[in-house]
């Protein structure tokens, strides 16, 4: 399949030095092919001059189109954005701190050509990679993994190659809580899979903070799966078959003419059921928070300013 037009789309969130760079590298790595594109920015409501950037950049370079969102939405909703305005028939994803090598572009269309609708990648660390990082990352992949119905490769990253069929169909998914590694394998389609080396960040910093993932991580399971309330079950199971284990001890030892002294157990179960009724009442609580924001049906996103017409 040869490809009409291209899209590459980039999600940003503070990102103005890595800009410039970002589009110069992608210009040089697409200039070889026949085909047209178009480099669309999403500005996440960003607090420094991302947006005045991309804007100032647009009106000489006529590849360059930006958008920006009325505040900050977060990363996989700017994703969204992106590529609901994109126009081509292939689309790319990826972030804007070149952490995604603008160099892997083409082994990404190559698999294209080769008949797959769906390119995913995969990035290898390198010595730089923090153990932070590492742990965090493997953690949130064993805890999807486990936890929903859907396999997620770990390594896996929102840098793919889409074609518009597979676009149409990701779109078609309305709702709200929008995870969306555990969406695209959810479609299914033809899909493959492909390595790269991760870079540090060319400039700026990670706005992934330890509460953005484990924020990322919960919706990811609570979004793609409904396992987690099936653990009350289990837990209530356990529960009541100790009780009647300690009933029957107890039963047996009145009998046998043994007082059992209770203050310890008795605290001690009071503190371990409570508890865990707590936390069985916050996972049905994420479930109803999430029915919540899906009735309201309120917009995905707001945008503020274009930089076209
Ligand atoms: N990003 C965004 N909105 C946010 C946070 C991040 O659009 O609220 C963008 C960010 O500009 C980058 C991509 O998402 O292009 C990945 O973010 P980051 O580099 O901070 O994450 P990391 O690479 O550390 O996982
Ligand atoms: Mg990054």
């Amino acid at each position: 399949m040869k490809i009409d037009r291209l899209s590459i789309v980039l999600p940003c969130h503070n990102e103005e030095s890595n800009i410039p760079e970002l589009i110069k590298e992608l210009s040089l790595v697409l200039k070889p092919f026949a085909f047209t594109y178009e480099i669309i920015f999403v500005d996440d409501g960003s607090k420094d001059s991302t947006f005045k950037i991309i804007n100032d950049i647009s009106k000489s370079n006529k590849f360059v189109k930006g958008y920006a969102l009325s505040r900050n939405f977060g990363h996989q909703i700017a994703l969204l954005a992106g590529i609901e305005n994109a126009t081509g028939d292939v689309i790319i994803t990826m972030d804007a701190d070149l952490q995604h090598p603008p160099e892997i572009i083409p082994q990404l269309i190559e698999k294209y050509e080769d008949g797959y609708d769906i390119v995913n990648t995969r990035r290898k660390y390198d010595k730089k990679t923090t153990v932070f990082k590492k742990t965090s990352s493997k953690w949130f992949y064993i805890l999807i993994n486990k936890l929903s119905d859907i396999k997620i490769e770990p390594q896996s990253s929102d840098f793919r190659l889409m074609n518009r069929e597979a676009v149409d169909a990701f779109l078609k998914m309305k709702e709200h809580n929008r995870f969306t590694r555990g969406l695209i394998r959810w479609i299914g389609f033809e899909q493959t899979i492909i390595d790269y080396e991760t870079n540090e960040r060319f400039s700026g910093q990670s706005s992934y903070s330890l509460k953005k993932m484990i924020t990322l991580a919960i919706d990811g399971v609570t979004s793609m799966s409904s396992k987690p309330l099936r653990l009350s079950l289990y837990l209530g199971f356990i529960f009541f078959v100790s009780g009647l284990v300690y009933g029957t001890y107890v039963m047996f030892n009145y009998f046998s003419g043994i007082n059992i002294t209770g203050w310890t157990s008795i605290l001690i179960s009071i503190l371990i059921i409570g508890g865990i009724q707590l936390l069985i009442l916050s996972i049905i609580g994420e479930y109803v928070a999430k029915i919540f924001n899906e009735v309201k049906s309120r917009p995905l996103y707001l945008i503020k300013a274009k930089t076209h017409k």
